[in-house]
């Protein structure tokens, strides 16, 4: 087990690194709870539930116990004529929490994929009609996934830069905000007229990537409602803010209009498996039934609609709104408006804002997405025991729903201490 970092470094490339500038990778041996370790015993908070995923914790028992019964009982089976109890229970299960428009559930196994499918899917849908559609809209600074299609709705360019010229055909809006509404409703209609759109894929109510930026539910709705009108599909990207990271179970419960097509990902499985769903109305569905098999919607990965994952989907839905969750979910919302209130005025703070369980703090001084500056924050964080990433000039938490009080204390009292020192 010794040196882990040295062998790590012998044949591993990771995600998002830049091998030559960055430190050696950190050894996390055991997770439990909120609690990650290292392997000289140190333990660190999961500020940021491992990318969003762990909600429940890490290693939850209840979790942790589907899947070995799972596994025990049917570890895997091809998703292409065969069909298995975890895959159908869990579509009964989503169905009864998702918007009433949704009716059918597509499997893929991670959030990329899900965008991936659901591209895919609105092209097609129009395709199958013989009316041929090449673009998408795109909200400006979304970030939807690494795979080509995702990468395109994506608007960050500091991922995008060397594949531009390989992208599918994207025209991007501003996120509303209050006093741009007017102007970004136009500049969609100018679109809708002068390109034949598909689809508008969009992140509901916070763009994660994008240093969790908000927008308003009222502006989406219209920008929606549009779409609808122009006959164009909606997409709602919930890989984020599924399972209740703004509070209700999805962000769209915020909305009044209802997403044709909704992909899920990360806490879908707790962080345990990878596995997404891609979900859409009846009339996406019906675009796809025909005499002819092409029109049949031909997508598909080895590991779609993974046994394991949906059992662990299931356990970690019978905890999403189970009383304990809820207890600790309504705290976190709490604590972090109290936490917001507290630290606004500081000097070095220009903006904070909270949604369900997510804290976002913005700082006055500029720092690129990888700049010195986020450097040395995130050295701070882990040196104080907490695992907070942050984006460019933005300090966010979206911890886990069972941390506790004094956990969450722990990561206020750190940001603080941060904002004295850097
Ligand atoms: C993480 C994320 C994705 C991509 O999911 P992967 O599983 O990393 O491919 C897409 N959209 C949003 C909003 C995300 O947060």
């Amino acid at each position: 087990m010794k040196n882990l970092s040295e062998r790590d470094k012998k044949h591993l490339w990771h995600p998002l690194t830049q091998h030559r500038l960055h430190p050696d990778m950190l050894p996390i041996v055991k997770a439990k709870g909120a609690l990650m370790f290292d392997d000289d015993g140190n333990s660190y908070i999961d500020g940021i539930a491992s990318w969003y995923t762990a909600m429940y914790g890490h290693g939850h028992p209840d979790i942790v116990r589907a899947m070995t019964e799972q596994m025990q009982t049917l570890d895997f089976v091809m998703f292409s004529g065969f069909t298995h109890p975890p895959a159908i229970e869990l579509s009964e299960r989503l169905m009864a929490i998702l918007p009433d428009n949704q009716k059918k559930i597509f499997f893929n196994d991670n959030g990329s994929t899900a965008i991936e499918a659901a591209i895919k899917m609105a092209l097609q849908y129009y395709h199958n009609k013989g009316d041929k559609r090449d673009t998408l809209i795109a909200f400006e600074n979304g970030f939807h996934g690494d795979t080509f299609g995702a990468m395109s709705a994506s608007g960050l360019s500091s991922y995008n830069g060397p594949f531009e010229d390989f992208l599918l055909k994207v025209v991007r809006i501003p996120v509303p905000q209050e006093n741009t509404m007017d102007s970004v409703l136009e500049r969609l209609e100018t679109i809708l007229e002068n390109n034949a759109c598909a689809a508008f894929v969009f992140e509901p109510l916070v763009q994660g990537a994008a240093g969790m930026k908000f927008h308003s539910a009222k502006g989406l709705d219209k920008l929606i409602a549009k779409c609808r009108t122009a006959g164009v599909l909606t997409v709602a990207d919930e890989i984020m803010t599924g399972f209740g990271k703004t509070g209700p179970n999805f962000a769209v419960n915020f909305l009044e209009q209802r997403p044709d097509i909704i992909c899920l990902s990360k806490a879908l499985t707790a962080g345990m498996f990878p596995l997404s769903i891609t979900s859409c109305s009846m009339a996406v569905y019906e675009a796809f039934l025909s005499d002819e098999v092409a029109k049949g919607f031909f997508h598909a990965h080895t590991f779609s609609a993974h046994p394991i994952g949906c059992a662990a989907a299931l356990a970690g839905l019978r905890l999403l709104n189970s009383d304990a969750i809820v207890v600790r979910r309504t705290a976190i919302e709490k604590a972090h408006k109290a936490f917001a209130t507290e630290i606004r005025t500081h000097e070095k703070i220009s903006e904070v804002r909270t949604l369900g369980v997510i804290l976002a703090i913005d700082l006055k001084e500029k720092t690129g997405r990888y700049g010195t500056l986020r450097d040395r924050l995130y050295r701070f964080f882990m040196e104080n025991g907490v695992n907070l990433r942050p984006l460019g000039n933005t300090i966010y938490t979206l911890p886990p729903y069972v941390i506790t009080d004094s956990e969450l204390q722990h990561i206020y009292d750190t940001i603080k201490k941060a904002l004295e020192i850097v």
